[in-house]
């Protein structure tokens, strides 16, 4: 059997004519037999592939070739297989969605101090410090450093405008953000200081953090959210534990799915058990939806969808019945 690599990197570098070098880049991974997600933008790069030991030294070497990437920090996990199906490159605005629009800000310029795992451990401890999760809600649910705020959004690029909400907050504090692998922080401290708060973040990321051979992700609660077919991936050595919660009965709980409802497709984490019980919809009205994928797949009858219904006390909608 061979051995696999996911590889996760990230910069901040002006590139010139994205959309050609996009093309260029998805002919490379192709024929290098590479999978991953690739996002290009006029502001950098930002990409997790998955490959052979060979395929993924071949495309690092190739990566630091290119004096704009020749001090690219790659982040690499062992694997025993591809952690995605196809090999995607594509053009964005951004590589990080965070939608700034005018206030947006050359990250390669303007970012927060950098914190070694070490040093960010030991800032997680000062009372001073506030820590916040730069992430969307269903990463914090599976996992975050103990005591970090949750901000109150759903997704990662309403955290400018909670942020500006709850100001106060943060100002007499300062403030310790991280992400998966950094490139979040790096865009999202910038706008930090902009806004006059005083705020360092984790260099690496929470990757580089559990990586670490002295850390090893002390005061890091549950498993790290990751954005390929491997979802979730061990953090804290020294003490792991689940916090993640089942959204129907808050039980302990590691497994990913989305809402039935294709228009909600809210990640959630339940048991199969509660999965089939609840329709695999995080509502009432995301049970019930006409296009609810869970009673597709299943192709459950009106008849059936109400027996389930029934056990969790509730009833189809009266126009639906017949
Ligand atoms: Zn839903």
């Amino acid at each position: 059997m061979e051995d696999y690599r996911v590889l996760l990197y990230y910069k901040y570098v002006h590139i010139e004519d994205p959309e050609q070098f996009k093309d260029d880049h998805l002919k490379f991974c192709k024929e290098l037999g590479l999978k991953g997600r690739i996002l290009v933008s006029a502001e950098g790069l930002n990409g997790t592939v998955s490959g052979t030991v060979k395929q993924t030294d071949a495309y690092m070497e190739k990566i630091h070739a290119d004096s704009r990437f020749e001090d690219m920090l790659f982040k690499i996990d062992k694997a025993d297989d591809h952690a995605f199906k196809k090999m995607h490159v594509r053009y964005r605005p951004e590589i990080v969605s965070l939608q700034l629009g005018d206030e947006n800000h050359d990250a390669s310029e303007l970012t927060g101090e950098f914190l070694e795992p070490q040093d960010f451990k030991n800032a997680l401890l000062d009372e001073n410090t506030i820590v916040l999760d730069a992430r969307n809600d269903y990463e914090y649910d599976l996992g975050h450093f103990r005591g970090a705020v949750r901000p109150e959004i759903r997704n990662f690029r309403e955290l400018p405008q909670w942020i500006k909400d709850n100001k106060e907050n943060f100002l007499d504090k300062k403030v310790l953000t991280y992400c998966t692998g950094g490139i979040r922080c790096e865009k999202l401290t910038g706008w930090l200081m902009k806004e006059g708060i005083d705020v360092a973040q984790l260099h690496g990321g929470i990757h580089q953090y559990g990586a670490d051979p002295e850390v090893q992700g002390e005061y890091w609660d549950g498993s790290m959210y990751v954005f390929d077919e491997r979802i979730s991936v061990p953090i804290n050595k020294k003490e792991p534990v689940i916090v993640g919660k089942d959204w129907f009965d808050g039980s302990p709980c590691e497994r990913y799915v989305n809402c039935g409802n294709p228009y909600c497709n809210r990640q959630m984490l339940c048991s199969s058990k509660n999965e089939h019980a609840y329709l695999r919809g995080c509502s009432h009205d995301c049970r019930v939806h006409p296009d609810n994928r869970y009673v597709k797949e299943h192709d459950l009858s009106i008849a059936e969808v109400a027996k389930r219904l029934d056990m969790i006390g509730e009833s189809l909608p009266t126009s639906s019945q017949k």
